[in-house]
């Protein structure tokens, strides 16, 4: 048998024999540690059952793992340069199948849509490229495919903002946006020596569960995440100084009295304060005030 992807002898002759250098660019940072990627499966619960999907698969390390435990491995890769590597590496799994695709251009519905039979599950796991892991992220969430949870690689501290809780400095509009969507909790750390090469930042696993339903109930989604967005804006002011720059030109003074007023929010408050249902309440509030 031969040995796995993941070690930093393999990973350097792999490179080698196709004359190949790490795009910094592209987040090129490979997985050395078989035990890490043994991990990542684990946690995952990737089984017989399961429909894995990898964004960026690299020269196949996370991918060989998936393989060992999943039904099925879609992997989307951007880097054309890697099909070739994929192809070679992965040879020996007829049940993966690597796409030649930028994740953030796909038509992600045509791709997952009819992948999955009666109860199996798509589980999307990935070390992901961590110059585009929200847009990634937000895009997954987003589209209307039955993923049913990822568990991903990311920058430690962008991990730690998605899973933050109120009245924490970690908290704000991202954690907001993630928590609408999902369950998220960071699952492990993963040091800096597990990587060729090695990334300046610390990197952690983050695990979404996506929930059947947004948490909360609110009448206009885009009003919604804007409201978020803007008492955040200004995180040392009021959420109602960050909402009067925001609306100033929608919403007359009575209207904001009325604003906080109905949705029971003091507007002295601080946007990193308030939990996800109060900013549900803030804006549905605000749509009704808007609509009238
Ligand atoms: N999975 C491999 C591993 O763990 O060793 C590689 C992970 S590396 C952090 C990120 C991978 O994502 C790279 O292979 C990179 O080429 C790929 N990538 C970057 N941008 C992408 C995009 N927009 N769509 C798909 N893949 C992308």
């Amino acid at each position: 048998m031969t040995k796995p992807i993941a070690t930093i002898t393999r990973t350097k002759a792999i490179m080698e024999k196709h004359g190949l250098n790490f795009k910094k660019s592209l987040g090129q940072n490979f997985l050395i540690d078989p035990n890490v990627l043994k991990k990542i499966v684990a946690k995952a619960g990737v089984d017989q059952n399961t429909i894995a999907v990898e964004i960026g698969p690299g020269i196949g390390a996370l991918t060989e793992h998936l393989a060992f435990e999943a039904k099925h491995v879609y992997a989307f890769e951007i880097d054309q340069r890697l099909i070739e590597v994929l192809n070679d590496t992965l040879s020996p799994y007829e049940h993966v199948t690597v796409y030649h695709q930028d994740i953030l251009e796909a038509n992600l519905k045509k791709y997952l849509d009819d992948k999955v039979e009666d109860g199996e599950q798509i589980k999307v796991v990935a070390n992901l490229p961590y110059y585009i892991t929200t847009p990634i992220l937000m895009k997954l969430l987003k589209e209307d495919v039955p993923i049913h949870s990822m568990t991903v690689m990311m920058q430690k501290e962008v991990a730690d903002r998605m899973a933050a809780e109120p009245n924490t400095k970690e908290y704000g509009s991202l954690s907001i946006a993630v928590q609408y969507y999902t369950k998220s909790k960071v699952v492990m750390t993963v040091p800096k020596t597990c990587f060729i090469p090695q990334p300046n930042v610390d990197s952690a696993i983050l695990q979404l569960v996506k929930r059947e339903k947004p948490v909360v109930q609110v009448e206009n989604e885009d009003l919604f995440f804007e409201i978020v967005q803007a008492s955040f804006g200004q995180r040392r002011k009021t959420i109602k100084n960050n909402l009067q720059r925001e609306f100033k030109n929608r919403i007359t003074k009575e209207q904001f009295n009325q604003l906080f007023e109905e949705s029971g929010i003091e507007p002295s408050r601080r946007g990193e304060s308030l939990s996800i249902k109060e900013f549900a309440a803030l804006s549905n509030v605000c749509h009704k005030i808007l609509s009238e």
